[in-house]
């Protein structure tokens, strides 16, 4: 792999160099927080490992909040026309959870059942991250998603201070760099500076799953009737702002809405959430999952159980987004897990 070394003073040139070439969105701040959005300036963007989260994880570019999936007319023969239109977009500042996040749903909307629309976007975009230290509600440590991924980047920074070692991924990625100012081969001192970055992000989270991930699709049979889950879906809200905000949640809702001729109309998804009362009400009335414990257990059995049977890997990348948005803090997974695990270990009757 090419390493290079950036300055943080050739930086903004570099993007300035981008916003040239293509569209360009990036992490900026937006009040006391952080959102992805497309960049009008090179100064918007926060290029640091200092913020923790955004708002909303970095999916919505190839799997957007709501999205027209075909326009259909009825007006002689019915016809359905697609009109997504993609173009390359390069996005700055994913960090190693939301790149694990990124591949985890290829895994499901780019390979196991193609998702057109997935696959379109996500062959669109140029990816740029760049690493981070954990805060009190990341657990990337656990989920092994505190490293870049092998082939989930275009282009990977560490800040080792006055500059950024550049980590190329892919040729697109070499191409973003064609013409950056000031760039150079990083030295071994600046190589083992990225080491060092790495080995305090290990020493820095105050989160810890109590056992592997892949041990917990086995555990988690076990403990359905653990009293853990009652005892905390007591407290849900059933707000759904774990699911919205997730890195990894993929579900959605598919509407059909006709205009006043009732010729033509648009076919649109929009994201779901399986903690909203409604998510698994169907046809007829009946709602398969009516109960708030039914709905929040549901959530932990789908990220820790079963996609890790389907996938052989847990569906959670650890960035922390529902703990955050969890008003009564009930949505950490490792708090959750490691609350039911130990309290099965420690003697308590969970089935
Ligand atoms: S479950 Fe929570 S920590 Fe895991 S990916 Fe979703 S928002 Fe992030
Ligand atoms: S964010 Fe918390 S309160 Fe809201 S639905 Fe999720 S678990 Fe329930």
């Amino acid at each position: 792999m090419d390493r290079k070394t950036l300055a943080k003073d050739d930086f903004r040139g570099f993007v300035v160099n981008l916003m040239q070439q293509y569209p360009v969105s990036g992490v900026v701040q937006k009040g006391k927080h952080h959102v992805y959005a497309d960049l009008e300036s090179p100064d918007q963007l926060c290029p640091d490992s200092t913020y923790l989260r955004t708002i909303l994880p970095p999916k919505k570019y190839c799997f957007p909040q709501r999205e027209e999936l075909l326009r259909f007319s009825t007006a002689d023969d019915v016809t359905t026309r697609d009109a997504l239109e993609v173009c390359v977009r390069v996005v700055i500042g994913l960090h190693p959870c939301d790149l694990h996040a990124l591949q985890m749903l290829e895994t499901s909307l780019g390979s196991d059942r193609p998702d057109d629309h997935w696959v379109r976007r996500r062959a669109s975009l140029a990816i740029i991250g760049i690493d981070c230290l954990p805060d009190e509600h990341c657990f990337c440590g656990s989920m092994r998603t505190n490293l870049p991924p092998q082939n989930g980047y275009d282009l990977f920074l560490t800040d080792i201070g006055e500059s950024y070692v550049v980590e190329v991924g892919t040729e697109r990625g070499a191409e973003l760099l064609d013409n950056a100012p000031g760039l150079r081969a990083a030295t071994d001192h600046e190589l083992g500076q990225v080491l060092a970055f790495r080995d305090k992000k290990v020493r820095s989270f105050q989160l810890e799953l109590t056992t592997q991930p892949e041990n917990l699709p086995l555990a988690l049979t076990s403990f359905r009737n653990s009293p853990v889950w009652e005892e905390q879906a007591s407290k849900c809200l059933a707000c759904g702002s774990c699911n919205v905000t997730c890195a990894t949640c993929y579900c959605f809702d598919v509407l059909d809405r006709m205009d006043l001729s009732l010729k033509e109309g648009v076919r649109e998804r929009q994201w779901d959430g399986c903690l909203l009362p409604d998510f698994a009400k169907v046809a007829h009335g009946g709602n398969f999952r009516s109960k708030g414990v039914a709905r929040y257990r549901h959530r932990f059995y789908r990220k820790f159980e079963y996609l890790p049977v389907r996938y052989g890997k847990v569906f959670c990348c650890g960035c922390g987004r529902c703990s955050v948005n969890c008003v009564p803090d009930i949505a950490n997974p490792v708090k959750v897990l490691n609350k039911v695990i130990d309290g099965a270990v420690n003697g308590r009757r969970t089935s």
